[in-house]
């Protein structure tokens, strides 16, 4: 699944969610988000 965390901007991959809620293993901030952060995707043409 994909996670970020909102403190350390980590993405954080959430392997048993709902064992205390989520949380970053990094540094343990309790709030993370479920989608990826704010990155310009930049789409490669398939050569
Ligand atoms: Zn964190």
């Amino acid at each position: 699944m994909g996670y970020y965390c909102l403190r350390c901007k980590r993405p954080v991959e959430i392997h048993n969610a709902g064992y205390q809620g989520v949380r970053c293993p990094y540094c343990g901030y309790r709030a993370l988000k479920k989608d990826r952060p704010t990155v310009v995707v930049k789409k490669v043409k398939a050569v």
